[in-house]
This record gives C-alpha cells, sequence and structure tokens, in this order.
C-alpha cells in the first residue's frame, strides 16, 4: 500500500513529535533519580557497592557508570515506543484506505477490488472483502440473467397465446356479429376456435409443466421401475397413431435382465411421450421409430429414442433442447408445437440426474438420454455436451 504525501508526513511529524516527549520524560526522570540519589547517601552507597561487586566475564570488566546504563536502556525503550507508536499510526492509515475503498466499491463501482496489498491479518481482511465483492457480482449477474430470462419468457409466452387467441376472437366475432352464410360456415368458425382453443391449452398446460419441472428441488415420486416394460408400453400405445402416419415402433433392449432403475414413472413417461410425439410429428418420410435401452455401466441406462425422418439442421443441434425453440422448418409447417417439449424432457432428465442429447445424419435423428440407476448417484455430463458438441 502506498502511502500519499500527506500521510508521509503525519506519519514523520507523530515520529518526530513522539521522540521530543520522550526525550524530555528522559530527561525528566533523569532529574529526579539524580536529585533522589544525592538527596539520599545511603542509596548512593549502596549503589556504589553494587557497581564494585557486579563484574563482567573473565577480564572482570566493571559495569558503566550507573548513568549511561540507564540511558541506554532508556533510548531501547525510547526506540520500542517510537516503533510501536509509528505502527500503530501506519495500521490506522491502511485501515483509512481500506475503508475509502469500501465506500468506493459500496457507490456503485463493483467492478473494483482493493488493489494493495498490506501485510499480516489486514490483508485477510482486503481478501475476504474482494472475494465478497466478487460473490455478491456473481448472485447479481445470475440474478439479472434469471431477471432476462423470465421477461424472455412472458414476451413468449405472451406471442404464442395472443396469436391463437386473435384467432378466437376474430372468429368468434364472426358469429357474434351474425356473419356467417350457412350452418356450415357457423360450424367451421366454431372448429377453428375449439382448435385453436386446444392449442392455447396445450401451450398452457405445458408451460405449467415447463416451470415445475425447472426448478431443481422439484420433488420427484420415485419407485423402482423396468425401464424395459415401460418402453414396451409406451410404444404400444402409439401404435396406432404410427400406422395412420404409415410407421411403425418398437421398443426393445440389449439385456437379459430387466433394467430396473429408480424413477418417476410419471413424469419419465413424459420424457419419452414427448419424444416419441415429435418423431411422428417431424418424421415426415420417415418408416421407423425405434426405442432402444441398454446398460451402459453397472450404474447407468441408455435410452435412444430414433427417427428416420429428415435431419436436424446442424446450426439447431445445440439449440434445440432451449425453450420456445422451433427448428425454422418446423415452425413453416405450422405443426402446433409449443417449442416448449424438449425443455421440458431436458429438465425431467436433469431432475433424475440424467442427462439428454441429440444427434442427427441423413439416415437418422437419435435423442439419446442416460440416465442413473440410482437417483442419489446423480451423472456427470460429459465434457463434449457441455461444450455443446453432442457428435
Ligand atoms: P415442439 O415440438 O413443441 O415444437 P420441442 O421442444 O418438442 O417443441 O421441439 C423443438 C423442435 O425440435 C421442434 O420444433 C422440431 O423442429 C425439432 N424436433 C424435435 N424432435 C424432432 C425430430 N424427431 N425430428 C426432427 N426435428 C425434431
Amino acid at each position: 500500500m502506498k502511502l500519499t504525501t500527506r500521510e508521509k508526513s503525519a506519519l514523520f511529524m507523530e515520529g518526530v513529535v513522539t521522540v521530543i516527549l520522550l526525550l524530555m520524560l528522559n530527561l525528566a526522570l533523569l532529574v529526579l533519580i539524580v536529585q533522589t540519589i544525592e538527596s539520599n547517601p545511603g542509596l548512593r552507597d549502596g549503589i556504589f557497592i553494587i557497581k564494585r561487586s557486579v563484574v563482567l566475564g573473565p577480564h572482570h570488566y566493571q559495569l558503566w557508570s550507573w548513568e549511561n546504563l540507564f540511558i541506554g536502556l532508556m533510548m531501547i525503550a525510547d526506540a520500542m515506543v517510537v516503533w510501536w507508536r509509528l505502527i500503530r499510526r501506519y495500521r490506522q492509515m491502511q485501515l483509512h484506505h481500506i475503508i475509502e475503498e469500501l465506500h468506493y466499491i459500496a457507490n456503485g463501482h463493483f467492478d473494483h477490488r482493493i488493489p494493495f496489498r498490506v501485510s499480516g491479518d489486514v490483508q485477510r481482511v482486503v481478501d475476504s472483502v474482494n472475494a465478497l465483492v466478487d460473490s455478491v457480482i456473481h448472485s447479481m449477474d445470475e440474478e439479472r440473467a434469471i431477471e432476462k430470462s423470465k421477461d424472455e419468457l412472458i414476451t413468449n409466452v405472451s406471442h404464442d397465446i395472443r396469436t391463437p387467441l386473435t384467432s378466437i376472437i376474430g372468429y368468434l366475432g364472426l358469429i357474434e356479429d351474425k356473419q356467417y352464410h350457412s350452418q356450415d360456415d357457423l360450424l367451421k368458425y366454431t372448429h377453428t376456435a375449439f382448435l385453436k382453443s386446444k392449442q392455447m391449452k396445450s401451450l398452457v398446460d405445458d408451460l405449467f409443466e415447463y416451470t415445475k419441472v425447472r426448478q431443481t428441488d422439484t420433488p420427484l415420486s420415485l419407485t423402482k421401475i423396468d425401464l424395459g416394460a415401460m418402453l414396451e408400453q409406451l410404444a404400444a400405445s402409439f401404435e396406432l397413431e404410427a400406422q395412420k402416419k404409415g410407421m411403425d415402433i418398437g421398443a426393445s433392449d440389449d439385456s437379459a435382465d430387466p433394467l430396473m432403475m429408480e424413477a418417476d414413472p410419471e413424469k419419465l413417461v413424459r420424457v419419452f411421450n414427448n419424444l416419441v410425439a415429435n418423431a411422428l410429428k417431424y418424421g415426415d418420410g420417415g418408416k421407423h421409430i425405434n426405442l432402444v435401452a441398454k446398460r451402459v455401466s453397472p450404474g447407468e441406462l441408455e435410452v435412444r429414442v430414433t427417427n428416420d425422418g429428415p435431419k436436424i439442421p446442424k446450426a439447431s443441434l445445440a439449440l434445440i433442447f432451449e425453450r420456445f425453440y422451433r427448428v425454422e422448418e418446423s415452425r413453416s409447417k405450422e405443426t402446433g408445437g409449443t417449442g416448449l417439449g424438449l425443455a421440458i424432457a431436458q429438465s425431467i432428465v436433469a431432475l433424475h440426474g440424467g442427462y439428454i442429447y441429440v444427434e442427427s445424419d441423413d439416415a437418422l435423428t437419435s435423442f439419446v438420454i442416460h440416465l442413473p440407476v440410482q437417483h442419489d448417484h446423480p451423472l456427470t455430463v460429459p465434457q463434449r455436451l457441455k461444450t455443446g458438441t453432442p457428435q
């Protein structure tokens, strides 16, 4: 820490004043002692005898005159007092500097840190203050990001609700104003309003589900499940729908033993439902949807939901799990999605301590889910997925 010129002069003056005061004190003491000894012959004789009898070393050096001894001791004591006073004053100045820096930071200069180094425990205080400012800034940044993300959520939701709502109001307005020519028109308008209301309902449902599973402390109703059996049931429930689209759907696993794991079945089914529904919705021209489970290690299972529809563009792969993200072609096709399905799936998988990613090429699109067998043994997300490059 650098002292200002004013502080240096203050320190110097403090030293000078202390030395003067000490010299005066020494003089007063000296006079007092000399007078006491002079006026007391017995004491003087006693001191003389002590001096004669106390000798040092093999050459029998005698002590100096008592005045010299006394002055020597006084000088050592004086030097210690001066040192102590200067150090104390210097510490006060350091503290003053630290307080000034704190005021500066508190006045909104949050990118500032206490820049100097000081000695001893005060440095620990400086380090703690700097660390505290760092963590406050970090929390403020997080808070801002959350705030921003909430604003975006509201904007997206308002936009997505406004679109069907405008149609509903439009069609109901036509009915209200009797602007229809036949019973068929009337039915057509009510049917469109009904479809748009259902679209709105599914958005609100998805949104509700999304906000529920987004919270990391969302409770799971954990039970032991047979993952293979769950996938088979799920595939069976989608068979009819797949047939209508000219596709087939199947589930398989590579294990002789049941793939048992701890999970919230209702939520996990929601994940696979979303993935299969997407494969049906976006897998135009494809023929097969497969759900394949396998054991990766004793504590980890993998499920691949694969379809042979059109490839997802490379640029979209890293964004596809973001809420409200929809690949451009899907938007234009009006498939009626909310863009929340994969975000919900990702949050549910994360709640189970697992991770999900997507791979897509000209032949296949696969959503790959890794889940821990036991919920309290969460998996570590591989680095390549953290950096957003699944393949
Ligand atoms: P939604 O289906 O409601 O649009 P999702 O979050 O489920 O929202 O999906 C996000 C986007 O990912 C979809 O709009 C679609 O473009 C793309 N997508 C998801 N699954 C597939 C798939 N199996 N094949 C091709 N594209 C897909």
